[in-house]
């Protein structure tokens, strides 16, 4: 996966990126694999735009290749342990246990590339783009919070509009559910020297961030998703309004990020 993580010939970095999906409704996910990775494939350009400040411009100079570099510090054998993670989920005998193992290969993911990540404790941004999960993660997810997800059929659009419309889980900037928060919260690491490019932009314009390359997990996520095959919105799975009140203090990574703690929560 780290070598995935360099720019390829046409400069594009391929890395699956929720905020890359043009429908924050619901769709149905691909139906075979080759349809996934087909969908999971696009990749981001990591380029500079006329829409993104300077500041943002600049690093984007730079920022693929910082990726490439920091991913490359992660050791084979710790993305084989993904690998073999996965390989582990398809083979479960049951969907619970897929989902739980997926999990697991979402951990390992995050415990080799987190530490060369610009992800810090307190950094709130990535909780405010959509947050896709399919439907038996959601039950696991709901199952493990003691909230059962809105039926498909019954979802609502999502309305996700930056730092207005956090993730329902947000909580004083920090995720409230950490310990049981979907594999996509778990491996959404900016590879990246600092939460720069994650800021969301008051115009709603999309900075290209340098994501680590989660394609295997997304791909896993599909096989394993059953019936129905679809994603949503945390929130639409979990509308806020059925949660109860929550405080909505985003809390943006101030930069220098000098804390390291993989348990934000
Ligand atoms: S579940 Fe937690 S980590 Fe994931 S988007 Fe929501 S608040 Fe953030």
């Amino acid at each position: 996966m780290n070598e995935n993580n360099s720019a390829d010939s046409e400069g594009r970095v391929h890395t699956f990126t929720v905020t890359a999906d043009p429908d924050p409704m619901v769709r149905p996910l691909p139906m075979t694999l080759d349809q996934a990775l087909d969908y999971l494939h696009h990749g981001v350009l990591v380029a500079p735009s006329p829409e993104f400040p300077d500041a943002v411009n600049t690093r984007l100079a730079s920022a693929a290749q910082t990726a490439a570099r920091q991913c490359a510090k992660v050791p084979a054998a710790a993305t084989q342990r993904v690998l073999n993670l996965l390989d582990v989920a398809v083979k479960a005998p049951t969907q619970v246990q897929r989902v739980a193992w997926h999990r697991r290969a979402a951990d390992a993911l995050s415990s080799a590339f987190a530490p060369h990540a610009a992800c810090r404790a307190g950094c709130s941004h990535c909780c405010h783009i959509p947050v896709k999960i399919s439907a038996v993660e959601a039950r696991a997810l709901g199952k493990a919070i003691g909230r059962a997800p809105v039926p498909l059929a019954e979802h609502q659009p999502a309305s996700v509009t930056g730092y207005n419309s956090p993730c329902p889980f947000l909580a004083g900037g920090r995720c409230s559910i950490y310990a049981e928060r979907p594999a996509v919260c778990r491996s959404h690491l900016n590879m990246d020297e600092d939460a720069l490019l994650c800021e969301l932009l008051p115009s709603g314009a999309e900075v290209p961030v340098p994501y680590v390359d989660t394609r295997p997990l997304m791909a896993v996520a599909v096989l394993i998703a059953g019936e129905p095959r679809a994603a949503a919105d945390l929130r639409q799975w979990f509308p806020e309004h059925l949660l109860g009140q929550r405080p909505r203090r985003a809390v943006p990574c101030p930069p220098p990020f000098k804390i390291q703690d993989e348990n934000h929560a």
